[in-house]
């Protein structure tokens, strides 16, 4: 027997449209390159999505192309996010801290017809025009006062002059939900990134899942800003949930420093926020070293990487801005747990609570996760076993575009390449990624666990742990460090700061102090380089 209900298609094009319908007037701030704010609303950004639409149709765009982004997050970016897949084309967020190759590479794999940029990112495109030829147009997010006065790229089209001739009479086309709606490379820290192709679908659902109270939360009430980029994993589905819940949109632009994203938390009324640990770093040394207070926001989602106990304890206790520990791939859309208490958990002493929300949290509902060991069997969910993480669920790769890597699922599930425990009430929480887990005398260390010790200490601004090769052992843990500016610290010390924290065999056998490490290009540090870097070292 089959329901009775309407089955109208799950389409990105819904989503404005219902953002336009509901909450018109609700606004959208958006910082330019020149540090000025653009403010317009919900209707106004559907009016120029029906006119992008147009235009990219125009452009010979059709159902299922790619038209390829290399933007920060703004409004204009915004625009393109809905026009191309509301009118059935594909949009492809290229990250442009990539290498130069690597984009080349992309653009070459998705057969990006058009690609749209940031003036700023001029350099970059002109890099790469004469090695993209499946790229017919060139666009330019701008005015036509603030276009390149000169420039390589054959042609170049410019934005704001397109818009301003198209009409905005569109009607959003019906369609299959599972066409494809947006494509987002991995970062390829190994081998060549490779393409995860979203559905209308499921970015629907995603939406409407990290909405949910235990995901990221998101409503009418608040004020979001996506610090994440929209370039990494589509700003982890924000430009989605905010339009869907009539939210007030905050896009930053370029000035990701802490200076430039206090003033606009401030004079915005940010009340959530969300981002990778390495930003929030700045933002926090800023707060620090100026003695600021934050009067709006009360909430944010740290993921990417993970969240420092030392960070969440200053953002919890000395903000009192709530942290959610978010943890996804893109491959995942990117949302898979958040870390929210339980009933059960509200009566509990505070430094009890700060261990919960410390782990990557519970599954949101459409995800599902195990873990298992090598043979492939299911491992018990006591909080103190570890194995490779597993998940399925609706918004989660099945295989990757044009099918690289082949069939990548195993009996259904898809391999996460990070190694986890889970608790008996569903915690996950992650201790390594597989290829970064330090293998010594035939048993695992967790470097993440390494990691946030280190960085509990007041001397230390940031650490990663690395395994070195070692005669006996295999690998020993060997612990990098910055230190805070002006703090001082010794090798011996930071040793002795893991006693009765860590089992001693867990304890790394040397330290080493530097500048900066390695960030790539979704924010978090680059391992493989310091492996490669470090792979001669000894311990003295
Ligand atoms: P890339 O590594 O290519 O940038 P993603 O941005 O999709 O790709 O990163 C996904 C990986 O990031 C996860 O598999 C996991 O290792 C790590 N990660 C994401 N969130 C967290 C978190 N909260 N804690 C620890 N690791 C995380």
């Amino acid at each position: 027997l089959i329901g009775q209900m309407m089955s109208d298609p799950l389409l990105i094009s819904g989503i404005i449209q219902h953002a336009d319908r509901h909450f018109g007037g609700n606004e959208i701030v958006s910082r330019e390159a020149d540090g000025s704010l653009h403010r317009y609303n919900y209707r106004d950004c559907h009016r120029r999505a029906r006119q992008m639409a147009h235009v990219i149709k125009h452009l010979q765009v059709e159902m299922g192309d790619r038209v390829a982004t290399l933007a920060w997050n703004d409004f204009r970016h915004l625009e393109l996010y809905y026009a191309v897949s509301g009118s059935g084309a594909v949009v492809h967020t290229i990250n442009p801290r990539l290498h130069v190759d690597q984009i080349a590479y992309i653009v070459n794999h998705a057969e990006d017809k058009c690609l749209f940029f940031d003036p700023a990112f001029l350099p970059l495109v002109e890099a790469v025009v004469d090695r993209c030829p499946t790229v017919k147009a060139f666009i330019a997010l701008s005015s036509r006062e603030r276009m390149p006065v000169s420039t390589v790229i054959p042609d170049l089209l410019c934005y704001e002059e397109l818009i301003s001739s198209a009409s905005d009479a569109y009607r959003w086309p019906v369609f299959d939900e599972n066409a494809a709606s947006g494509l987002c490379y991995t970062s390829g820290t190994t081998g060549n990134p490779k393409g995860v192709l979203y559905s209308h679908r499921s970015t629907v659902l995603h939406s409407y899942a990290s909405a949910m109270r235990d995901g990221l939360d998101v409503s009418a009430r608040e004020v979001v800003m996506p610090v994440v980029p929209m370039f990494h994993v589509n700003a982890w589905g924000l430009p989605y949930s905010a339009l869907m819940t009539g939210a007030k949109l905050v896009l930053p632009g370029a000035g990701l420093d802490g200076k430039s994203l206090y003033d606009l938390f401030e004079s915005e009324g940010v009340t959530f926020s969300a981002g990778v640990p390495t930003i929030w770093l700045g933002l926090l040394g800023y707060v620090e070293q100026n003695k600021l207070r934050f009067s709006t926001f009360k909430r944010t989602v740290i993921g990417g990487a993970a969240c420092p106990p030392s960070m969440m304890k200053a953002f919890r206790h000395e903000h009192g801005v709530e942290v959610v520990h978010g943890w996804g791939m893109t491959e995942m859309s990117p949302l898979g747990t958040t870390g929210t208490l339980q009933n059960h958990h509200l009566n509990l002493p505070s430094e009890a609570q700060d261990a919960i929300l410390q782990k990557q949290g519970n599954a949101i509902f459409g995800v599902d996760l195990k873990i298992v060991d090598d043979h492939g069997q299911e491992l018990p969910w006591d909080g103190k076993t570890y194995g490779n993480l597993l998940v399925k669920g609706s918004w989660i790769v099945e295989s990757y575009f044009k099918n690289e890597g082949g069939s990548i699922l195993d009996n259904g599930w898809f391999p996460t390449g990070d190694v986890a425990t889970i608790t008996h009430d569903g915690y996950m929480q992650i201790t390594d990624r597989s290829k970064d887990v330090i293998k010594s005398g035939g048993e695992w260390i967790g470097t993440v666990e390494l990691e946030n010790i280190a960085m509990d200490h007041p001397a230390v601004q940031q650490a990663a742990c690395i395994g070195v090769a070692h005669p006996k052992w295999d690998e020993r843990p060997l612990l990098l460090v910055v230190k805070r500016p002006g703090a001082a610290v010794s090798k011996d010390e930071l040793i002795g700061f893991y006693a009765g924290k860590v089992a001693k065999w867990w304890v790394p056998d040397d330290v080493c102090f530097v500048e900066s490490l390695p960030i790539g290009a979704t924010g978090k540090v680059l391992k493989n380089r310091l492996r490669e870097q470090f792979k001669d070292f000894r311990s003295s």
